[in-house]
């Protein structure tokens, strides 16, 4: 059931300590119910103890706590955990816990569905129904913290928002969950250890280089050819790769941070040197790294793997031309958790 209540933690500090002023109480009360929403991260008003029964009655009477349930964990051989979130309207996301020797890394996710159409992705075939706001992205991150400490013995140690959805379509939410993350009344952890990866929208880049935002910034590449990208990535067509440059380039002037090209290598899409060399010749734009992802195959079967040698061929001609590369192993792909394939199948 939808409550028509208005959710709690949408409300500032501020916003809270004039809530308590205005019914004739005193503004502190605030600080303490924020302390309560996010330091201590509790779900019922009933659970506030240093305020009195009547004043949390008035709260339940005029708010909501609207927070994400795990509703569902799958773990995979390899340690990755998969939780399936339930949101207060009972829509779905899902977000993953991926532990490394050196790091244990979040997944999030920032819309339910996708406003793009990345034709190899899971996630694009169920359209986007609504995007997540702020303190629901958060809680995904409180959530797999919680885990990684239970599971593996440590703290969460970086982010990643490259679960559903297309972050700098959801510009604003993304950003004030980052806030949360990153302060000290939330979880305070630096913004070094977060990247949002977007599959491309220049506006919203250079509007990121304006806000002077800290963390990192992927994009998903696949394609330095305007038509071969086109193809894979329709919305590509508003955002062109001369758009994508001029923003990068935008980027880099204003933060001086490397960007992460992200790309996959599919048989017959863009396995030939044509396409090595304009990789190549676009990553010499703006100072970058390049991973190469390998593929996590969705049930259409239509995209398949290059050949590990033609990903060897990538590899060298970027080596050659001292442009940093890695390749990133897929985990988590027996419970469907690995890149793309995030589509609330369970
Ligand atoms: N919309 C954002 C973030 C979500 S996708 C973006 O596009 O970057 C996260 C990453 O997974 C992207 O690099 C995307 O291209 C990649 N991806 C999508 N489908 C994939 C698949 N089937 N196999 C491997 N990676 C995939």
């Amino acid at each position: 059931m939808i409550s028509e209540k208005k959710d709690i933690r949408a409300l500032s500090k501020d916003e809270l300590r004039s809530f308590f002023e205005s019914i004739g109480d005193k503004a502190f009360r605030g600080t303490q119910v924020y302390d309560w929403l996010w330091n201590k991260g509790i779900h019922s008003f009933d659970d506030m103890t240093n305020l009195s029964k009547e004043t949390r009655a008035h709260l339940s009477e005029n708010f909501v706590i609207n927070h994400i349930k795990v509703d569902h964990i799958q773990k995979s051989n390899d340690g990755t955990i998969k939780n399936a979130v339930k949101l207060h309207d009972d829509l779905v996301v899902e977000s993953v816990l991926i532990p490394t020797k050196s790091r244990t890394t979040a997944c999030v996710s920032s819309q339910v569905g996708c406003s793009l159409d990345c034709r190899f992705c899971a996630t694009a075939k169920l359209k986007r129904m609504r995007n997540l706001n702020p303190d629901e992205i958060y809680d995904q991150v409180v959530a797999i913290d919680k885990e990684s400490r239970l599971y593996h013995n440590k703290p969460l140690s970086n982010i990643v928002f490259m679960g559903m959805g297309e972050p700098l379509m959801n510009y604003k939410n993304v950003l004030e969950s980052i806030e949360k993350i990153t302060s000290e009344e939330g979880l305070g952890m630096s913004p070094k250890r977060i990247t949002v990866s977007t599959s491309g929208v220049p506006k919203m880049i250079k509007k990121l280089a304006d806000d002077e935002v800290k963390f990192h910034l992927a994009v998903s590449l696949h394609s330095a050819i305007q038509e071969t990208r086109e193809q894979i990535m329709p919305f590509a067509k508003a955002f062109t790769l001369t758009d994508l440059r001029d923003a990068l380039e935008y980027w880099y002037s204003k933060t001086n941070r490397k960007i992460t090209y992200e790309y996959i290598v599919w048989k017959d899409i863009n396995d030939k040197w044509a396409d090595i060399e304009a990789l190549v010749t676009f990553c010499k734009y703006v100072p970058c790294k390049v991973n190469i992802i390998e593929y996590n195959p969705i049930d259409d079967g239509q995209f398949q793997q290059a050949s590990s040698s033609i990903i060897e061929d990538y590899i060298q001609a970027l080596e050659h031309n001292r442009i940093p590369v890695t390749v990133r192993r897929s985990r988590g792909k027996d419970i469907d958790a690995a890149c793309g394939q995030l589509a609330n199948k369970q």
